[in-house]
């Protein structure tokens, strides 16, 4: 069998190919420890596990159904207790839609929400756990009943037939694209010959990110919130600033990113880029802390096609130590944003059928949370909940209950379908311990005990294959790991090369079955669909 090492460009750990049929290793038994024994890594910098809140569908705390801040709030144990430290809010400023993507108020919480003192309650109490939290930040356009659209669109109106517009007259015109020439993408200034650039709809104007007033709004806006204790910040769309310019949008994130990064040096900024690895990896040139690694998303991207296998475990590992290299090369100081859902994806418990569609669902949670960088993990996947096709099922009920009356219940967008749920609400998983939710859990604590799986690059390959994979990871500051997955339904049986012999603690394990994982004399054995990692013994 192969053996395959790479190089790792940044680390400069070079390995030498190693024969698998090597004689027994000195690699003594080590006793399995409990993931529970040991205390969490607790991080001072942008490295987190970060929990995506959808904040309208995540927790009720007044009883009119919709999600709210003091809801959030009063979910921080549960957070917590799973090992993240940081949140993403889907967006909380005034708007019209359940979303709140098209936002009608970029300095203030939507009512349905709360208000801006609920928002420091939550920075608060946040804060006081060592909880980061980051706002959705909609710079591609605003909502359509934005003041400064509607001041801009009556000025248009008030125009004479034939009048030319004054951009001195009306300082909102320069906020947007107006023509008057009609084209795709754009939509008619109602009772006017004119049109305005909104791509995504006709209620979500493109903001005109070339308008220095623009810029000066925004960095405004981040300076507003980060006053508020906001820690950063997840920006929508940015493949979509300038449509069909790639060099243009990255120009106008680099500008949101250095007044941000003057604002607050440690504000950290991830951005949404939903395009392929090789456009996205370029915005990292803007100085984004963070680009979401779609490559490694979805139900066809990279973790789903692994459990599935139609991709290679080989193809797992190799794809993280390629895209070290790629994105290091336009930021040196990226932090990979691995994630496997979002509020756009359909629920990854139904991408799997069959057999072992239960180990799969959670050994993909595994592959997410074992990937370097800052996490990200979609309210509910940790319930393995389900909800695909139109875009309010994706958003359903935070499944706390099975009750829909239990306490901090919401009712969920309207024109939800009626979605029935594979698996049990929080309290029925939270009482079982193969349940979803503790695999999750116990998966989020691997992450935080070892802080070289998120802080670490991948520094050797010593064995990988098209469904077991077994890596290095390698950090500064930390202790190295090794990790060794199983992707295949197979238990598989690993010698470890000799000259890693002194990683002799099998310090940490996912278990998908009943079956043990073993590693003695330098040997591993991995039941299907299980995580290992193995430490060197300094104890
Ligand atoms: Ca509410």
């Amino acid at each position: 069998m192969m053996n395959i090492f790479k190089k790792n460009n940044k680390l400069l750990t070079v390995m030498t190919a190693v024969i698998m049929t090597a004689a027994l290793s000195a690699c003594s038994l080590q006793m399995n420890r409990l993931n529970d024994e040991k205390p969490l890594y607790s991080s001072d910098d942008s490295y987190r596990t970060v929990y995506e809140i959808f904040v309208y569908s995540f927790c009720d705390s007044d009883g009119d159904g919709i999600g709210d801040l003091q809801g959030v709030i009063s979910r921080l144990d549960y957070i917590e207790d799973l090992g993240f430290d940081a949140i993403w809010l889907s967006p909380i400023c005034p708007s019209p839609t359940y979303h709140k993507y098209d936002v009608t108020d970029y300095k203030a919480v939507d009512p349905e929400y709360g208000d801006l003192s609920d928002y420091e309650a939550l920075i608060a109490e946040c804060h006081a756990r060592n909880i980061r939290v980051y706002n959705d930040t909609v710079m591609n356009h605003s909502s359509s009943e934005h003041p400064w659209f509607k001041e801009a669109c009556d000025y248009l109106r008030s125009l004479a037939p034939g009048e030319e517009p004054d951009a001195s007259a009306c300082r909102y015109l320069e906020y947007y694209n107006f023509t008057d020439k009609e084209s795709g993408g754009y939509s008619r200034v109602l009772g006017t010959d004119w049109f305005y650039e909104a791509r995504f709809w006709s209620g979500m104007p493109d903001l005109n990110l070339d308008s220095p007033l623009v810029r000066a709004e925004f960095r405004d806006i981040a300076a507003f919130w980060l006053d508020e204790g906001c820690d950063g910040f997840r920006m929508d769309a940015v493949t979509s600033y300038y449509t069909g310019d790639k060099n243009m949008s990255i120009e106008a994130l680099g500008r949101f990113v250095s007044d941000v990064k003057e604002l607050d040096p440690d504000a950290y900024i991830v951005c949404e880029g939903w395009s392929s690895q090789a456009d996205y990896s370029e915005y990292y040139a803007s100085g984004a802390d963070s680009m979401f690694d779609f490559e490694f998303a979805d139900s066809d991207g990279i973790i789903a096609n692994t459990l599935r296998g139609s991709c290679t475990a080989e193809r797992y590992v190799s794809t993280q130590l390629a895209e070290q290299g790629l994105y290091a090369s336009f930021n040196p100081d990226y932090i990979n944003a691995p994630f496997y859902t979002n509020h756009d994806m359909g629920r990854s418990a139904g991408y799997y059928a069959g057999e072992y569609a239960d180990a799969r669902v959670k050994m993909a949670g595994a592959l997410n949370l074992l990937m370097s960088g800052t996490a990200y993990v979609y309210y509910g996947e940790e319930l393995g909940m389900k909800g695909s096709g139109k875009d309010e099922n994706k958003r359903a009920p935070m499944q706390w209950s099975s009750d829909p009356d239990a306490t901090g219940m919401c009712s969920g967008p309207a024109g939800m379908d009626n979605i029935s749920m594979k698996y049990g609400s929080y309290e029925d998983q939270v009482k079982d311990e193969n349940s979803v939710y503790n695999y999750y859990r116990e998966a989020i604590r691997l992450r935080r005990i070892f802080p070289a799986i998120a802080r670490g690059d991948i520094a050797a390959i010593l064995h990988s294959d098209a469904g077991c994979a077994v890596y290095i990871k390698v950090a500064e500051g930390c202790d190295p790991v090794m990790i060794a997955i199983n992707t295949s339904s197979e238990e598989v049986t690993v010698k470890i090369p000799e000259m890693y012999c002194d990683y002799s603690l099998l310090a940490g394990t996912l278990n998908t079955s009943s079956d043990k994982i073993t590693y003695r004399s330098g040997t591993l054995t991995l039941p299907a669909y299980d995580v290992a990692v193995i430490t060197k013994d300094q104890k």
